[in-house]
């Protein structure tokens, strides 16, 4: 059986860990030559880390394990077949959609000439930019947004954080909420709640509450749907990719943050380690199908009611959310727990 994965990312290359051993012919196709684990991007922003250490390198991984690696991006799929940018076509009994997201700018004015740190590429441009700026602004407060303004806090910049909602991380309890406020106020934050940004301008923001002056703009407000994805024929919503308690859409398997995860009414985080379940859950499930076994459902981990999650502060901090419990101490030590996870993640690919 042929298997085609679409995309490289943490879901794609889990999924290829997890699958290689199996009875099929994985053909992966990424256009990337790494696999970025983006949880540390914002500590590449502050020059913590270096590329190297937040990277794994797909062709030497596939290569180990026989997996073709078609490094091209997927322009379409038909007909049992993917066909890429270049031209290749790529035969599939079984195909994997891992595509991640992109970033998403609300159809905002000026809000596309914004930096990010949603890629490798895009936060060594963003870190570049830095070397002019004294007063960054961030859009959006949720985990990525907390981390990069505190990140650039610490660096010595005068940041401004900008989120549209009543408080940051909202969608965290407000204990989280209020525990991470307070240690932006300290870092020198200025924070702006209930601040709703329509158009970027080259000295700032405007917003519903007046204009916010600074050198350069970060834009952590969002994600949406691929390009790729909006034009597959296949069952979504809100434009994500809707899969059934198997991770099933249509004919294929859709997992990480393209997917549209609903099960028993809890919807499923857009995080590394929803990513990770539902590319090994997808490669269980083609082991139990090869043996004719009926495939078991996918249970949820971290669901936007009840996520999981570690929110790096700076200063070599984070705390713990996980479900209704959030762990606020000690924050060196949850810090480092969660540097070993991802060290560890990145290994099991070398
Ligand atoms: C700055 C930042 C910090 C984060 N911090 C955390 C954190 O602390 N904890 C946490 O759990 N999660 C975190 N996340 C979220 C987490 O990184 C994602 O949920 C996870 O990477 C999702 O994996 P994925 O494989 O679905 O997507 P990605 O890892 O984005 O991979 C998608 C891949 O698909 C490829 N691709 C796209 N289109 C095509 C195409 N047409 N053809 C072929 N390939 C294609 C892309 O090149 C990319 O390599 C963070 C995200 C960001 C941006």
């Amino acid at each position: 059986m042929n298997v085609a994965v679409i995309g490289g990312g943490m879901a794609g290359m889990e999924f290829v860990r997890h699958a290689y051993k199996l009875p099929v012919e994985i053909t992966l196709i990424e256009p990337k030559p790494v696999m970025v684990c983006q949880a540390l991007l914002p500590e590449l922003l502050s020059g913590k880390v270096d590329e190297d250490s937040l990277c794994a390198d797909i062709g030497e991984f596939c290569c180990k394990t026989g997996v073709e690696f078609v490094r091209d991006r997927a322009k379409c799929i038909e007909n049992g077949l993917v066909i890429t940018e270049k031209g290749k076509q790529v035969e599939y009994d079984l195909v994997v959609l891992a595509v991640g997201a992109e970033t998403n700018y609300y159809g905002i004015e000026g809000a596309e000439r914004t930096h990010n740190v949603n890629t490798l590429e895009a936060t060594l441009k963003t870190k570049k930019a830095l070397n002019k700026a004294e007063d960054v602004i961030v859009v959006g407060s949720g985990i990525t947004g907390v981390e990069v303004a505190l990140e650039l806090a610490e660096m010595g910049f005068n940041v401004r954080l900008v989120e549209c909602m009543d408080r940051i991380l909202p969608t965290f309890s407000p204990k989280v909420s209020n525990f991470v406020y307070n240690i932006m106020k300290k870092e020198g934050i200025d924070v702006r709640t209930s601040s709703a940004v329509f158009k970027v301008e080259k000295d700032g923001v405007v917003t519903n509450r007046g204009k916010i002056f600074g050198d350069m703009v970060i834009w952590c407000a969002g994600l949406k749907p691929s390009k790729f994805v909006e034009y597959l024929d296949i069952p979504k919503e809100k434009g994500w990719i809707k899969v059934d308690e198997f991770l099933r859409a249509g004919r294929a398997f859709a997992i990480g943050d393209c997917a549209f995860v609903k099960i028993d009414e809890k919807i499923a985080t857009k995080t590394a380690l929803e990513a990770e379940m539902q590319a090994k859950h997808v490669a269980e499930n083609i082991k139990r199908f090869l043996k004719g076994e009926r495939l078991a459902r996918y249970r949820i981990r971290s669901s936007i009611d009840k996520p999981i999650a570690m929110i790096m502060l700076a200063k070599n901090r984070a705390i713990l959310v996980y479900k209704g419990v959030t762990v606020f101490r000690p924050m060196r030590l949850i810090y480092k727990i969660k540097k070993l996870a991802i060290e560890r993640f990145l290994r099991s690919f070398i």
